[in-house]
């Protein structure tokens, strides 16, 4: 089981791809330059924290497993 629930908020992404070059497994750009989470597991938690994070708009929600958002804060 994931620690982190992850989801992208579509409509907020600019396509800066930060969060993809910051964990690529998880996170990738569709075919409208929109971030898409491809492997909620694919990367350590740390990791796809820094690459929410990283988002310059705050279109990366991340929950625990209890479903308490994580970030943004
Ligand atoms: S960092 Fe944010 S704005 Fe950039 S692609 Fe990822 S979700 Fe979209």
């Amino acid at each position: 089981m994931a620690k982190y629930k992850v989801k992208v908020l579509r409509d907020l992404c600019i396509g800066a791809a930060s969060c993809v070059a910051v964990s690529p497994k998880v996170f990738q750009l569709d075919q409208e330059a929109k971030a898409v989470v491809t492997d909620q597991d694919g990367d350590i938690p740390e990791n796809i924290l820094s690459a929410a994070e990283s988002c310059p708009v705050n279109a990366i929600i991340i929950e625990d497993e209890n479903g308490n958002q994580v970030w943004p804060k």
